[in-house]
């Protein structure tokens, strides 16, 4: 990546680390991301691929290294407590930035379809209540799920609960989505719904980072291939040389376990 497209990426991290206790989890890792790519993480699992995913937008500050996303960089020292107070806003913004969906959706329970979706926009983003539902209305309708605006969580299929929760991630306009296993809570038959909605954020060139085992999603929807192991990246790769030519055999081993 030249310096020009490095300037203009919507991830830059450099020398993550975070250790639980004594259980050192990610160590050292760096990335480039730019804007519109689509970036699949896959690991064994205990590598750090979710510690690395919600480092991006300190959901866990991690012990050190330095975020960027869209221009707004923190450098970390010494984990949350070494934020200085300054470094509070750029937190905010790059959480503004970004948006996370979760493998078990972690919708508000008390909160129909609607809500979950306005909510957001209208208490963090000071949009107003009429605008906020006329976009979470097109979302919904984006999602498949128009026709479902007043149902609660707990009436919606799995499936359906993951496209409100990927609308509700939209409606923050984020530059980067941020994905952990959106599909591994799905029964095999609800996942397609969610990927075919991924797939189609992908090609509107929304720039994602999605932590999955879908080997097939993977081979067709991204652009690049990270592979984590012992909380480094040892494999940043095109999606086909990922997997068409693994790099080595540990990956070889991987990849013959989830396909
Ligand atoms: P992966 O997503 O690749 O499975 P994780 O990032 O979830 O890996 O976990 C990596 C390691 O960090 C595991 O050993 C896990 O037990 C540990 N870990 C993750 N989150 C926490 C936490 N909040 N507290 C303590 N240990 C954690």
């Amino acid at each position: 990546m030249s310096q020009q497209e490095a300037s203009q990426a919507v991830v830059q991290v450099e020398g993550l680390y975070k250790a639980f206790g004594t259980n050192a989890v990610l160590k050292g890792v760096c990335v480039t991301i730019g804007r519109g790519e689509v970036v699949v993480v896959m690991g064994p699992s205990g590598s750090g691929k979710t510690t690395f995913v919600r480092s991006l937008n300190f959901l866990e500050v991690p012990d050190k290294g330095d975020i960027t996303i869209c221009g707004t960089h923190v450098s970390v020292q010494n984990g949350a407590a070494g934020l200085k107070r300054a470094q509070h806003k750029q937190v905010r913004d790059i959480r503004r930035k970004t948006a996370m969906v979760f493998q078990s959706f972690n919708l508000f329970a008390h909160m129909t379809a609607l809500k979950n979706i306005i909510e957001g926009p209208v208490q963090i983003k000071g949009v107003r209540r009429e605008d906020a539902i006329v976009q979470a209305r097109a979302l919904l309708s984006q999602v498949g799920l128009a026709e479902k605006e007043n149902e609660y969580p707990s009436r919606l299929s799995g499936g359906q609960k993951q496209r409100v929760a990927i609308a509700r991630a939209l409606a923050m306009n984020p530059d980067v989505i941020l994905f952990d296993e959106p599909t591994s809570a799905l029964d095999p038959e609800l996942r397609d719904e969610v990927l075919t909605v991924m797939r189609k954020l992908a090609e509107g060139g929304m720039t994602m980072i999605i932590v999955t085992h879908e080997v097939r999603f993977a081979r067709e929807v991204a652009d690049r291939v990270i592979f984590m192991e012992g909380g480094v990246i040892v494999e940043d790769a095109s999606s086909e040389n990922f997997f068409n030519q693994p790099s080595n055999d540990r990956i070889r081993q991987f990849l013959r376990r989830v396909e």
